[in-house]
């Protein structure tokens, strides 16, 4: 109804990429999905996702990655996106400690790629994905846009954080409208099975023991995946203005004062204890979970927390799902994905 605006997702056959692609043809966008199909974990999960996506007329697909030179800027040229919405990335905080290059070749040279394109070829709005991993060594919590964003723990969070900087320089010399999102830990139906949920749920399964770091104690603001999707949905119509100067931006508010560009949480706001996550899923299952008790992971954080009342003044919207009816979903999706 209504809308003939094209999106440019980058990420489309990964697991946000997905939800949210499928929320924007909904709408009547049509959408054009970038996504390497990289082997960072099972390939057959992205392409199922891709196909199904692929049953709407309006989306297409180009399966190469986004750092090849001159990609993107060939896509915007011949496609002209209103909106673009970036999410390919190496992702994951573990793999980063030996693994370092993946993530300057899809995170760094990707994103440059994409802010050359955007340069070339200006849309009306840019959303980027960044995570709650940029606020780094910090300890005050909730965690609030403004607050510093230093320290970071993992060359991924690393790569992200950099990913920020270089977008507020182009969107400062090339008034370029850039939205920086910090997402907490997301999950649910057709998630990654490099995240704890996944991993838990499979092994819970299989009668093998799970690994819980932090002896459990760990806190997540774990949010649902469709309460992400409603909020980023919400912000692609909300492109930030350039202020006039400092004195315009309002105070709790990441807008730059030199650029149309800034940083939204979209989070719970609701920590839960990595046990409580586990026992969810033990009710969902059935299933008593064999856990192996083990300290903290280097470059994980003990607890994240977001501040939601940024997303909620932008938007009126802030991520609503409990653990225990998120978990449901998700353990509902694997029985029925892998017929188990
Ligand atoms: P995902 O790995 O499922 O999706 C990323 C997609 O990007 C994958 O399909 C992958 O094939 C693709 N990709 C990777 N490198 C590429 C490249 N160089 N060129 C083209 N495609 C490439 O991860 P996700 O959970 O859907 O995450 C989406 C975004 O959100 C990422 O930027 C991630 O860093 C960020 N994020 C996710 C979470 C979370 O909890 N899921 C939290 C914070 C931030």
């Amino acid at each position: 109804m209504g809308e003939s605006r094209t999106a440019l997702v980058t990420g489309s056959a990964g697991f946000i990429g997905y939800h949210l692609v499928r929320r924007l043809l909904a709408d009547g966008f049509r959408v054009l999905g970038v996504d390497s199909l990289s082997d960072y974990y099972d390939p057959e999960l992205k392409r199922r996702r891709q196909a199904a996506l692929l049953q709407n007329a309006s989306f297409t697909a180009v399966n190469e990655p986004i750092e090849t030179p001159g990609l993107l800027a060939d896509l915007f040229g011949s496609e002209k996106p209103d909106i673009v919405v970036h999410l390919a990335a190496q992702a994951g905080v573990r793999y980063s400690i030996d693994n370092p290059r993946s993530y300057l070749d899809s995170n760094l040279v990707g994103t440059f790629e994409l802010l050359e394109a955007a340069r070339a070829h200006p849309p009306q709005h840019m959303l980027l994905a960044s995570t709650s991993s940029a606020y780094g060594a910090n300890t005050e919590m909730p965690y609030r846009e403004t607050m510093k964003a230093d320290h970071q723990m993992s060359f991924y969070a690393a790569t992200k954080k950099a990913t920020e900087a270089m977008a507020h320089s182009y969107a400062h010399l090339f008034d370029l409208p850039v939205t920086m999102f910090r997402f907490f830990t997301v999950y649910g139906p057709w998630g990654r099975p490099d995240m704890a949920l996944f991993k838990f749920t499979r092994a819970m399964l299989a009668g093998e023991t799970i690994d819980v770091y932090n002896h459990g104690e760990m806190m997540r603001d774990f949010t649902y995946v469709d309460d992400l999707v409603e909020a980023v949905r919400r912000l692609v119509d909300t492109a930030p203005i350039r202020p006039a100067g400092p004195d315009e931006v309002a105070p709790g508010d990441s807008l730059s004062p030199v650029a149309p560009w800034r940083v939204v949480n979209i989070g719970n706001s609701q920590p839960e204890q990595l046990g409580e996550m586990i026992a969810a899923i033990e009710d969902a299952l059935g299933i008593e979970a064999r856990r192996n008790l083990m300290p903290m992971q280097p470059g994980d954080v003990p607890a994240t927390w977001a501040d939601a009342e940024l997303l909620r003044s932008l938007t009126g919207y802030v991520p609503q799902t409990g653990i225990r009816e998120g978990v449901r979903r998700f353990v509902d999706w694997y029985r029925d994905y892998y017929e188990v």
